[in-house]
C-alpha cells in the first residue's frame, strides 16, 4: 500500500480545511470500501482525513416531519432506528439486505452512497478500466459482464452502482446534504450519482473536497407503504443482481402516488419514471404493474451475458409493487 498522511477532523470545517491543504485526499469513515481499494492499489490518496469524530452520527426528527440522518450514522443503527422502521420500511429493508452484520456495523450512510462499483476489472490494476484509468478501455464489455448494467451504460463503462441503500433512498425522494469550501448545498439522491457517459471515472457530481453531511428523508413519503426486494446469488451475503424499491399509495381505488427505483441495473439507482407515469391514476393490479415495468425496461440494452437481468429486474419490481398493493 502506498504511504499516506493521516489527519483527524472534529468539525466539518476542519475536514474541509484539511482537504484544501491536501487536494486529492480521501475522507475516511467506516473504511469498508476505501481501505480495500487502497490495499488493491485502486485508490492511492496522499492523505486520509478521518471524519469519524465529526458530530454527524445522529438521526434527528425535523420540525417539518422529515428525518435527517447524519453522514456517519452506521448502516446497522439506521436500519434498526424506530423512525426508519416505522416510516421508511424500504430503507430499513434495503440496509438489512446489504453486506454482513459486521460490515453494516462499520459502514456509514455517507460512505454507502460513495462506495464504488465492484466490477472486477475496476478492482484489478492489471486490467483496462476507464473508470480507474480514463482512456485505458473497458475490460468488462467484451469480458465477464454478467453482473453489469443493462440501462444507461455507455461505450466507456457498463458498471453498476452497488448500493442497496441508495436504491431505497431514490424511491423515497431523499436528498443529500453536502458541505464544501463553497458552502452547503442539497441535491436529490436521484441526481447525486451519474450515468457513465464519456467520464465513468466520476461516479457522482460531488465537487472536490465536498463532504456528505447528511441524508434527509422527506415528510412526504413518511408512512407511505414502501418496500425493497433484492435478487442475488446467495441470500447470506451478496450484491444485488437486480433490486427494486417502491412507494405506493392508493386513493379511492387508483394509484395516487408511486415511486419505483431499480438497483444493480445501471451506473446509478435507476428511477423508473416511465413506469411511474404509466401507473399514476390507474387501478392497482398485476397486469398494470407488469405493463408499466415493461415500458421502463423497453429501454434496456443488455450485453452478451446479462440479458437475464432484464427479466429479473422486471419480476423483482412487479413483486414489490404487488406486495405493497396487498398492504394498501
Ligand atoms: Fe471499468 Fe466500467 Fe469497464 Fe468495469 S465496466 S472495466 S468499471 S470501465
Amino acid at each position: 500500500m502506498k504511504p499516506f498522511g493521516y489527519v483527524r477532523a472534529t468539525t466539518v470545517e476542519e475536514a474541509a480545511d484539511a482537504y484544501s491543504a491536501a487536494p486529492g485526499a480521501r475522507y475516511l469513515a467506516g473504511g469498508t470500501n476505501l481501505v480495500d481499494l487502497m490495499k488493491l492499489g485502486v485508490e492511492r490518496p496522499g492523505t486520509l482525513i478521518d471524519v469519524r469524530r465529526l458530530p454527524l452520527d445522529d438521526v434527528t426528527e425535523l420540525d417539518d416531519g422529515s428525518l435527517r440522518v447524519g453522514a456517519t450514522v452506521r448502516n446497522s443503527d439506521l436500519a434498526a432506528h424506530p423512525a426508519v422502521r416505522d416510516r421508511y420500511p424500504a430503507l430499513s429493508q434495503a440496509l438489512l439486505s446489504a453486506a454482513s452484520g459486521q460490515l453494516r456495523n462499520a459502514a456509514t450512510t455517507g460512505g454507502n452512497l460513495l462506495q464504488r462499483t465492484r466490477c472486477a476489472y475496476f478492482q484489478d490494476v492489471t486490467k483496462p478500466c476507464n473508470k480507474r484509468e480514463p482512456g485505458s478501455g473497458c475490460g468488462a464489455r467484451d469480458g465477464v459482464h454478467r453482473d453489469h448494467a443493462v440501462l444507461g451504460h455507455s461505450a466507456r463503462c457498463i458498471a453498476t452502482h452497488p448500493s442497496d441503500m441508495a436504491v431505497a433512498l431514490a424511491a423515497l425522494d431523499a436528498r443529500v446534504e453536502l458541505y464544501g469550501v463553497e458552502g452547503e448545498r442539497s441535491v436529490p439522491v436521484t441526481g447525486f450519482h451519474r450515468l457513465p457517459g464519456e467520464h465513468p471515472d466520476r461516479d457522482t457530481d460531488i465537487r472536490p473536497g465536498e463532504l456528505i453531511t447528511a441524508v434527509v428523508l422527506p415528510a412526504a413519503t413518511a408512512r407511505l407503504p414502501s418496500g425493497y426486494r433484492k435478487a442475488r446469488d446467495r441470500a447470506s451475503y451478496a450484491f444485488a443482481l437486480a433490486s427494486a424499491a417502491a412507494v405506493l399509495q392508493v386513493t379511492d381505488g387508483v394509484i395516487s402516488h408511486v415511486a419505483l427505483a431499480l438497483g444493480a441495473v445501471a451506473h446509478r439507482p435507476w428511477r423508473a419514471r416511465r413506469a411511474e407515469q404509466a401507473l399514476l391514476g390507474v387501478a392497482p393490479a398485476t397486469d398494470a404493474f407488469e405493463h408499466a415495468v415493461g415500458l421502463e425496461l423497453a429501454a434496456a440494452e443488455p450485453l452478451r451475458d446479462n440479458a437475464y437481468k432484464v427479466a429479473l429486474a422486471h419480476d423483482v419490481a412487479v413483486d414489490v409493487l404487488r406486495s405493497l398493493h396487498r398492504r394498501t
